[in-house]
């Protein structure tokens, strides 16, 4: 399952303690920068989306798109600390594929199942 690019921004906002609009922002606030950049490189690695369909989703170009996710690389060669917040974003994209596919539940899908027990049981009714 390929994560939507929607669900990487909220991700990476949520573990850099930002709202996923500053990720978005126009704003070069070195505080929004970083984690935008991780997003980037999070929606290129991730998706099969190309430059341009990424910048449409963060309202940019897609050269500032390609040096973001440059940017992004070189801040992670550098420095663990932001390892291991993209690390926790990457833990938490992958946990999603195994919930629920019911829209709203949160609980772990059955093994095999798209479903959790709870929407197995609901199935067989
Ligand atoms: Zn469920």
């Amino acid at each position: 399952m390929i994560p939507h690019i929607s669900d990487i921004q909220a991700e990476v906002a949520r573990e850099w303690g930002i709202r996923k609009r500053d990720i978005i922002s126009p704003r070069r606030y070195r505080p929004y920068v970083v984690p935008r950049h991780i997003a980037m490189w999070l929606s290129y690695e991730l998706t099969t989306a190309s430059y341009s369909m990424i910048g449409r989703l963060f309202e940019r170009d897609h050269t500032t798109v390609m040096h973001g996710v440059r940017n992004a690389r070189k801040i992670l060669r550098r420095c663990m600390a932001t390892r291991r917040q993209a690390l926790n974003v990457l833990q938490r994209i992958e946990a999603m594929k195994y919930r629920c596919a019911v829209v709203g539940c949160v609980n772990t899908a059955r093994p095999g199942k798209d479903v959790c027990a709870e929407h197995v049981a609901g199935e067989n009714r």
